[in-house]
């Protein structure tokens, strides 16, 4: 250790002597070495036995047949030859800054209203951690809830090393309309904050978009429909928000930055205004129509179902609020079993922070599995699909060569029992192992 310390610093010596940077030879490129015992590798159709994996610095290097291996003298070795091997899971739709509100300490509106910023960040912190020690090694975060750009700094934070976390992709503030997002039901002048930056018309709907991408914006992430409720025919209403050329306005802003749009939306004329102006990713869609999912389909629009979220906190069943959340339930599955039929590309996200982050993010896979999802197709949708539609492809969500080295490992068979995906025992990102309770 102390060899390698002077080693180092005598590096940083010569570097600074000569006032450039040291050559990336001059430093010894860490070898480790996964044994797996079963592999998924997150784009094959069937799992493989007894592989090794061979990791240079933060990349796969090699993946192959145990018994052909060549194993790097002096590398260090992984044994997770009782477990199964899978690439780090992605969250395409996650909220680190909500903690699954609850009512009686506020809700919602406390975060705005009363919470200190520095104490939604040090919580978001902790959403962060939890994502990755379940073996989340990517997640999409869909905007902060009131909390500005504050996910661009949990990112820097975590790419700098400060503290443990996934790789970020953030929306930052994300965008509706007046009368399209809390706060709301306070007194008419009062000008209370929002959570969302709230625009009218296509000329500020483009500047916030601008805004957004500006401070480091990934995704813009827009709100398509806000209330709903039971119609007078027993139908899901949901309140449209932008128009489409609002929408049409901040889909070709964000797209000349070579960004995408996520839009929440549930049915009705959101939805298709949503498609209509161009959204990349349907985010929840609870009631998709024939026509939607054909225009999604042509599209190639993504979507993001989010299911388990909806099982959370009903209203009594005998309240217009309990109908509603009965319906949009049933309406869900309905909605992703005609989509997965369809061939609509279909991306895992849950939506945690709705979920309290104290509950299992890997319950969305049981979900989607329960409404007619192979478990191959769900462990996908949460790794190469989820890759693909982040334009991450082969780079996450995948074990191969070239790939970063975000490696995760369950005891027992994932494709037997989903659920074991819920206790995840190994995870690695960049490289470096996070956690390993393997056995
Ligand atoms: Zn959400």
């Amino acid at each position: 250790m102390k060899s390698l310390c002077l080693a180092v610093l005598s590096v940083l010596f010569i570097s600074t002597a000569q006032g450039q940077q040291a050559p990336a030879s001059a430093s010894p490129v860490s070898v480790t070495v996964i044994r797996a015992g079963t592999l998924i590798d997150g784009t094959s159709n069937a799992p493989r036995r007894n592989q090794v994996i061979i990791i240079q610095g933060n990349r796969i290097a090699s993946v192959s047949d145990a018994s052909k291996a060549k194993i790097p003298a002096g590398a260090a070795v992984i044994d997770l030859s009782h477990a199964t091997v899978l690439p780090g899971l992605i969250d395409s739709h996650t909220h680190i800054f909500l903690q699954g509100e609850d009512p009686a300490q506020g809700g919602y509106d406390a975060n705005i209203l009363k919470y200190p910023l520095a104490l939604r960040a040090a919580r978001a912190t902790v959403s962060a951690r939890r994502a990755l020690e379940q073996g989340f090694t990517t997640i999409r975060d869909c905007e902060t809830e009131g909390a500005g750009y504050g996910d661009v700094g949990i990112k820097e934070a975590i790419e700098g090393g400060y503290i443990p976390g996934p790789r970020m992709f953030v929306t930052t503030r994300a965008i509706s309309t007046t009368g399209g997002y809390p706060l709301e039901g306070y007194a008419p002048w009062l000008d209370m904050p929002k959570g969302v930056q709230i625009v009218d018309g296509p000329v500020e709907a483009r500047k916030a978009a601008r805004e957004q991408l500006d401070h480091g914006a990934d995704w813009i992430k827009v709100y398509m429909t806000h209330r709903s409720w039971v119609g007078r025919h027993g139908e899901l209403v949901s309140q449209p928000t932008l128009t489409v050329e609002e929408l049409k306005a901040i889909v070709d802003e964000t797209h000349g930055w070579q960004r995408k749009v996520a839009c929440h939306v549930y049915g009705g004329i959101g939805l298709h205004r949503a498609l209509d102006g161009g959204c990349d990713s349907v985010e929840h869609g609870l009631d998709l129509d024939d026509a939607a999912i054909a225009q999604m389909l042509r599209q190639g629009t993504w979507y993001v179902p989010t299911l388990s979220v909806y099982y959370y906190d009903w209203a009594p069943a005998d309240t217009p609020d309990g109908q509603r959340d009965r319906l949009r339930a049933s309406l869900h599955e309905v909605s992703f079993r005609k989509a997965l039929k369809a061939g609509v590309k279909i991306a895992f996200g849950t939506d945690m922070g709705g979920i309290p982050w104290t509950d299992p993010i890997a319950q969305e896979f049981p979900r989607m599995v329960e409404f007619g999802m192979s478990p191959m197709e769900a462990i996908k949708s949460a790794t190469s699909r989820a890759a693909e539609m982040l334009e991450m492809q082969g780079q996450i969500g995948v074990i191969a060569a070239g790939a970063y080295a975000d490696i995760v490992a369950v005891n027992g068979d994932p494709l037997a029992d989903i659920k074991v995906l819920e206790n995840v025992a190994f995870v690695m990102k960049d490289g470096k192992a996070f956690k390993n309770e393997a056995k």
